[in-house]
């Protein structure tokens, strides 16, 4: 069960509750032993009929009231959205009703009171009472009077006519007279007929006289007797023999007047009596309109702050819901007037903010591929960046470097990290050089040179784009592509003296052997005639001729050793490459020196398990030969000589490296450039072709040779070879 019909079950039984007790409480009214004492069945329904209107009215109102108030408290106590509203509608209600409801209380209070005086004015009170006098001194007076005559008659104190003392009470005054037995039976009955005036002893007596009987006692002692049809007013005289009764005629409708007035009286001082209970019923009936008024008012104020309250606190749940992120809630509330133009506002305000949020989140959902798509192409674009050998650089409108990749650092070194701007990175000359480019590309948008950049030990060689990235007023900045030609330019080169090389190698072979032949014959000419011993004709002439034929075969021969070493150059035989041990191709390069480097100190690291090459054995020897023995001839006017042989793997694991450092006089930077080239010697009988041979070798093997400077002086020469298997890494993850 759900924590709402909970609540619901617990105000049902509070309800019923309630309403036992309410029903117990009109049980108890309906009960109660009402003032009023209606004779008719009819009076006693419409009575009952009334009271359970007034008592069912109020109880309803007070069951709803009740209700309503618990309500409002529990809510105000909850700090309810309108609680507050509710609570002052009903306390103003409240006051406003009070005003006409005790003023006409009050009113109501005082009309009452005063009708119900007039019901029982003074005067009327008087006569009643001093009615009630009379007729009880009449009685007395009568009772008196007549019972008086009866003892005087019976004790024989008037005895004027001795026939009866009935019969003398007639004569005394009397209108009738009888005697009765113990037991209250007649024993004698007279009765006078006499015109007034007359004497008593005028009395005529009937013969045959009526049985008189007893009617009933009057107030103040008096007794009514009937005799014959006539009332009559009596006293009586007891005596051991009987009673006799002496009696007065009454006048005809005495009895009927006597009972009418006896009866009005009685009921006047009944009403008289129940006079405060009718009045306070009067209160009751008058206190339970007011009552009702009170509540019929509160109720309506209750139920008019609702018809505001309701919508208003509707629509804060909606605005919670809508706070929340609900925007599929609608106000259900009904509601009037103002209020439903509002409910209504509010639900196409709902529905439209919807509306837009499922827009917003279509297009959040939109941007969001869309910035993942960048995302991915700028990745890629990166990736090509970072792995593509030409340096690309952007730049802002005034130079200053933005971003670089990774080869702009290996075209120009570690300067490259730090540089901020063109004249850090490639000095100024380079600079104003690219700054040309940059003003160029402003007015044609893209602009490319070659230039040559002096780094600090090389010399580079580079083509360079400037790209501009928007119109000269509103441009945004520039994009600087640097392709490193160094290489190309030097493979240019050797290309060209290999060709250079050929031609030479062929154009002087050809004649050298007919000079080497003529000065050969020429010399065993003369040696034949000095082992014949002929004179010669002129012996400084015999002797020069020896001498110069012997300087020509000597030269002829150098030449030869020259022109062979450059057609070696020209037709270089490709390389068989084959897993090779780098370290044993050092150590027997080494092995080539024994015992010639005399005041060398020879230091060789080797990397222990270095990973196997595919090279020439032979080819990379001899490239390993020539650089020792380069550095021996460098290191031989210096007073430390100190040649330091290394072998060792790549950081990236796809490459091992050689360095032969020495502590000689060390290579000139405008020299550097120039070293791989076939031509390039600073000594007196070096051909050049050495460092050229290598370079071609190193290249036939995919690998790189450069060299540096080494500290603290001297040239440190670096090869880079890849190595015969790369071990496979495991490729990332999709995830
Ligand atoms: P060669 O030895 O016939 O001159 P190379 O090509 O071997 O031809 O060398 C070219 C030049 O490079 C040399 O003349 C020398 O000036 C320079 N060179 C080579 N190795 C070194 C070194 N270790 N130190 C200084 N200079 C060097």
């Amino acid at each position: 069960m759900s924590p709402r019909n909970r609540k619901t079950q617990l105000w049902l039984i509070f309800g019923g509750l309630l309403i036992a007790l309410l029903l117990a409480a009109v049980f108890t009214l309906g009960s109660l032993d009402l003032p009023f004492q209606p004779r008719q069945w009819t009076e006693v329904l419409i009575l009952y009929a009334v009271s359970t209107f007034i008592v069912s009215a109020l109880l309803v109102f007070g069951l709803v009231l009740a209700r309503t108030v618990l309500r409002l408290w529990a809510e105000r106590h909850a700090h309810q959205p309108g609680a507050r509203f509710k609570t002052k509608m009903v306390l103003a209600a409240m006051a406003i009703s009070l005003l006409p409801v005790v003023t006409m209380f009050i009113f109501t209070y005082g009309l009452v009171s005063r009708t119900m005086e007039r019901w029982f004015p003074r005067p009327l009170e008087i006569a009643v009472d001093e009615s009630q006098k009379l007729l009880a001194d009449f009685g007395r007076t009568q009772h008196e009077r007549l019972s008086q005559l009866a003892e005087q008659v019976s004790m024989g104190e008037v005895s004027k006519n001795s026939r009866s003392p009935a019969y003398a009470a007639l004569i005394y005054g009397a209108d009738a007279a009888w005697r009765l037995d113990v037991a209250g039976n007649p024993l004698e009955v007279q009765v006078g007929t006499r015109s007034s005036g007359t004497a008593p002893d005028a009395v005529q007596t009937m013969d045959h006289p009526p049985v008189p009987r007893m009617i009933r006692m009057l107030p103040g002692g008096g007794e009514l007797w009937n005799l014959g049809g006539v009332n009559y007013v009596a006293g009586r005289a007891v005596r051991n023999d009987g009673t006799l009764v002496v009696a007065r005629r009454l006048p005809a409708d005495f009895f009927q007047r006597f009972t009418s007035v006896e009866t009005e009286m009685r009921t006047y001082s009944l009403q008289h009596q129940q006079y405060r209970v009718y009045k306070g019923q009067i209160y009751l009936v008058f206190s339970l309109f007011t009552l009702l008024l009170l509540f019929a008012s509160t109720w309506f104020a209750l139920f008019l702050s609702k018809q505001v309250t309701v919508p208003i606190q509707a629509l804060a749940e909606g605005t919670r819901e809508v706070m929340t992120g609900n925007f599929d809630y609608r106000v259900e509330a009904q509601a009037q007037d103002e209020l439903a133009t509002l409910v209504r506002s509010f639900n196409q305000m709902t529905a439209q903010l919807g509306e837009s949020r499922r827009q917003i989140d279509d297009f959040t959902r939109n941007l969001q591929l869309a910035v993942q798509e960048l995302e991915r192409r700028r990745k890629v674009m990166e990736a090509i960046q970072e792995n593509i050998p030409t340096g690309v650089l952007s730049l802002d409108d005034n130079g200053a470097i933005l971003r670089s990749n990774s080869a702009v650092t290996k075209i120009f070194g570690e300067r490259a990290r730090t540089a901020q701007s063109l004249v850090d990175l490639m000095g100024e000359d380079a600079a104003r050089g690219v700054q040309h480019l940059m003003r160029r590309s402003l007015r044609m948008g893209a602009a490319s040179k070659e230039l040559e950049v002096e780094l600090p030990g090389r010399v580079l060689h580079a083509a360079v784009t400037v790209s501009s990235l928007g119109p000269r007023r509103s441009n945004p900045g520039f994009v600087v592509v640097v392709d490193d030609l160094t290489d190309l330019l030097h493979a240019q080169k050797a290309s060209a003296w290999q060709e250079v090389a050929q031609r030479i190698a062929h154009e002087i072979k050809n004649p050298l052997t007919p000079i080497q032949l003529s000065a050969e014959r020429l010399g065993r000419h003369l040696e034949r005639q000095h082992a014949a011993g002929t004179k010669p004709a002129d012996p400084d002439l015999t002797h020069l001729v020896g001498e110069c034929s012997a300087l020509i075969g000597r030269e002829a021969t150098a030449l030869k050793a020259l022109v062979d070493e450059f057609s070696q150059f020209a037709r270089f035989p490709t390389a068989r490459l084959v897993s090779t041990d780098l370290n044993a191709i050092v150590t027997s390069a080494l092995d080539i020196f024994a015992g010639q480097m005399d005041g060398v100190t020879v230091r060789t690291a080797l990397a222990p398990n270095l990973p196997a090459i595919k090279a020439d054995p032979e080819l990379l020897r001899r490239v390993v030969v020539n650089l020792i023995d380069n550095a021996a001839e460098a290191m031989e006017g210096s007073a430390v000589r100190a040649l330091a042989i290394a072998t060792a793997p790549g950081t990236d694991g796809e490459t091992v490296h050689i360095e032969v450092a020495d502590s000689g006089h060390g290579i000139s930077p405008e020299d550097k450039d120039k070293l791989f080239l076939p031509h390039f010697s600073t000594k007196d009988r070096g051909t050049g072709l050495g460092l050229a041979i290598s370079g071609r070798i190193i290249a036939e093997h995919h690998g790189t040779i450069r060299v540096e400077d080494n500290t603290p002086v001297g040239a440190r020469f670096v090869i880079e070879l890849p190595v015969a298997e790369v071990p496979a890494t495991p490729l990332p993850s999709e995830s």
